[in-house]
């Protein structure tokens, strides 16, 4: 038995390239997408939204003098070619899909509508939410946050390079400690870097539990269902 009936899922675009050159790491890949086919065989109802920072994100372009919003339909529309490489993974491996694009892209999603993205999930599809929320400004984690209080998510899990929540960064200090439990109010206040504040409040404000784990290591989105001590909650 899964702790949660329905989920929502966050993956960066970044965990997509592994430690490979190329934008989408085949092998990485298809090790992401049998890790969420484990996890919806515990019966489980998932939907993702998929980040797009391993091909472009809008700051870094914007940084280089583009105009921030066209920067940011940029990354939006990144985060399109992730989803489809998902689906086209998933589906290889027998899983119904479907993706629900935030920016209207007919030939290959359809658009967001959220009681058809809950009759997609109940009829056990796994929805893919791409273009994040459709507006420049935003990141793919506030869209999963949005997107997880519509349809009714009882989670969401953000699954990142480390293993959780840590006081200092633990990739460049060593003696960084991880929490087990944090609030959403204790990130803000002392500014950790997890997921931008406004993704942050949004759950918060909706008391929505956010899971950070390490979706690097095999199985663990299926651990965390199961209720294995894993990563950080934040509540
Ligand atoms: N983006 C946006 N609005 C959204 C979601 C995303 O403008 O609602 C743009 C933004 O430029 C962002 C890029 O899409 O940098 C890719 O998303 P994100 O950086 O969140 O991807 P991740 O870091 O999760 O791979």
């Amino acid at each position: 038995m899964a702790r949660y009936n329905r989920i929502l899922l966050k993956v960066s675009g970044e965990i997509l390239s592994g430690n490979s050159d190329s934008v989408i790491d085949d092998k990485v890949l298809s090790k992401l997408t049998d890790d969420i086919i484990e996890a919806y065989k515990l019966d489980v109802q998932i939907a993702v939204v998929i980040g797009g920072g391993n091909i472009c994100r809008g700051r870094t372009i914007s940084h280089s003098g583009m105009n921030q919003v066209d920067a940011d339909y940029m990354g939006m529309v990144a985060t399109c070619i992730n989803a489809i490489a998902m689906q086209s993974s998933l589906e290889s491996k027998g899983i119904q899909t479907r993706i629900q694009s935030a920016i209207t892209m007919t030939e290959i999603s359809e658009p967001y509508i959220r009681r058809r993205a809950i009759r997609h999930l109940e009829k056990g599809r796994i929805v893919l939410f791409a273009a994040g929320t459709g507006n420049p400004y935003f990141s793919t984690d506030t869209a999963a946050s949005l997107r997880a209080m519509e349809i009714g998510a009882d989670a969401l899990l953000k699954g990142t390079k480390v293993n959780g929540i840590y006081d200092k960064d633990p990739l460049k200090e060593k003696n960084s400690k991880m929490y087990k439990e944090i609030s959403h109010d204790s990130i803000v206040k002392q500014g950790l870097k997890v997921m931008d504040t406004t993704a942050i409040t949004l759950c918060m404000d909706n008391k929505l539990p956010i899971i950070i784990f390490n979706i690097k290591e095999k199985g663990n989105i299926a651990r965390v269902l199961k209720g294995e001590t894993l990563g950080t909650i934040i509540k």
